[in-house]
């Protein structure tokens, strides 16, 4: 992309209604609008990353076998009122009438319309174990948006729902949860711990949530230092192994992680002095087994191999995806703007042309801008006409890994600069090395 020819509304000022850093940034490099408290237009900066996100999602989730799916942002009341969460659910649910007097509702979550999908389709014992996910955008009417895509209004969240014979297979599918979101989150650059939480209105009696660290965390968070070191890196685990997913959730889950709403001064106690830690954190995704709350409620039952009709056993199983660009930009950032981890990067690498009109300067620019793209990666081209300094705010700003400086200088000798973003280091060396080292 040439930057002359895009859509990158930056901001000079820091915005006075930002509060936290994920949400100033996100504003001044362009890549939202807020439309109304908590609704927000996603600029195109935004939106690819955005798309990025959602893409990692996507392929963790049928990495370990979850098909995708999509179901409508509008409901109508009925399935809700059987499952008794019409009245429960409160006023975070947006209630809508529609022109029949139909009782409608923007979606908060899915479980009645998922298990209602289930119940008319299937039947029997032989079509489980079953998850079935989709990214759709939320809408829960909090009290207190805040704090830019974090806690907004409307949100993006993919959110599966597994189908079970019995508690067994349904917690091998909560373990194989488990083992693809630490995947999911660490291919985005992040540390998500998951700790042990309270399930809410969701219901049920396994549940943990994933947090980021983060000091403008909303949730207050306990646990053994020792859990930083672990890292899932590119372990090989059979989504179809239970005792191989098990095993990495008694890893992740066996020493003390909680946040302030499951947390147990006593057993927090008996952790070493020494590891005992409290920080802050994001809640950037949770998991659930609930047995049969809905299955029973909305009477959604399959034949059993003994030919009698039984409730399925189900989990939910939620990651928020629009929320996840604010943890990380809360996770990755300097004074100058954001870092962003190359699986997420909105482009790879920015080409800043410091003598746009230069012909040399412009050929060359051009060329490592064709030879960035034949190696199939994304570079953005700074070839406005504008100086050094305004140029280098905006790459940093808005935090591509890489930048190409090219400058008639350099190329006197027959070099460009290359930097990282991440660590400030440059080089000089001659084009064709800087493209090999980006590839
Ligand atoms: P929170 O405790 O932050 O209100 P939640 O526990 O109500 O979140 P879940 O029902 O567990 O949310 O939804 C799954 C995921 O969706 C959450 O882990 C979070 O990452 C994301 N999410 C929830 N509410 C919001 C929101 N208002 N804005 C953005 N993302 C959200
Ligand atoms: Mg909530
Ligand atoms: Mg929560
Ligand atoms: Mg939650």
């Amino acid at each position: 992309m040439r930057l002359s020819q895009y859509f990158l509304p930056v901001l000079k000022e820091n915005p006075a209604e930002a509060q936290i850093v994920s949400h100033r940034l996100m504003l001044r490099a362009g890549m939202i609008k807020q439309s109304s408290a908590g609704i927000y237009s996603w600029l195109p900066l935004g939106y690819k990353v955005l798309r990025k996100v959602e893409e990692i999602v996507h392929q963790e989730q049928q990495r370990v076998g979850h098909i995708p799916m999509l179901m409508p942002t509008l409901q109508s009341a009925d399935l809700w009122k059987e499952s008794g969460r019409y009245d429960a659910y409160g006023p975070e649910m947006l209630r809508i009438r529609d022109r029949q007097d139909r009782d409608m509702l923007y979606g908060p979550t899915n479980e009645e319309m998922i298990t209602d999908i289930f119940r008319s389709h299937v039947g029997s014992y032989k079509d489980l174990p079953l998850t079935l996910y989709h990214i759709q955008w939320k809408f829960r009417d909090e009290i207190r948006p805040r704090f830019g895509v974090m806690r907004g209004r409307e949100f993006l969240m993919k959110d599966g729902y597994n189908f079970d014979l019995t508690k067994e297979d349904a917690l091998h599918a909560y373990n194989r949860h488990l083992v693809s979101y630490l995947r999911t989150y660490e291919r985005m650059g992040l540390q998500a711990i998951p700790m042990r939480a309270d399930s809410g209105p969701i219901g049920g009696d396994d549940t943990h949530e994933f947090l980021v660290l983060a000091e403008t965390g909303e949730s207050e968070v306990f646990y053994d230092s020792e859990i930083t070191d672990l890292t899932f890196g590119n372990r090989e685990i059979d989504p179809s192994d239970n005792d191989a997913c098990r095993a990495v959730l008694d890893e992740f889950t066996s020493r003390y992680a909680r946040t302030d709403e499951t947390h147990d001064p006593e057993l927090f106690a008996k952790v070493p002095e020494d590891r005992q830690s409290t920080a802050r954190g994001i809640e950037v995704g949770q998991i659930f087994y609930f047995g049969t709350k809905y299955s029973d409620a909305m009477n959604a039952k399959v034949q059993g191999p003994d030919g009698k009709q039984v409730p399925v056993h189900m989990g939910s199983h939620g990651i928020g995806v629009s929320r996840l660009l604010g943890a990380i930009i809360e996770a990755s950032h300097d004074d100058k703007g954001i870092i962003w981890p190359e699986g997420v990067t909105p482009f790879h690498a920015g080409i800043v042309n410091l003598k746009q009109g230069d012909e040399e300067a412009d050929a060359a620019c051009d060329a490592l801008y064709k030879s960035l793209k034949a190696l199939g990666l994304d570079p953005l081209y700074d070839d406005r006409k504008g100086g050094a300094g305004m140029k280098f705010a905006t790459m940093d700003l808005i935090g591509l890994p890489w930048r190409i400086t090219v400058g008639p200088r350099g190329l006197k000798n027959g070099v460009v600069e290359l930097t990282s973003r991440r660590t400030g280091e440059s080089e000089e060396l001659p084009p064709e090395q800087a493209v090999e080292k980006l590839a």
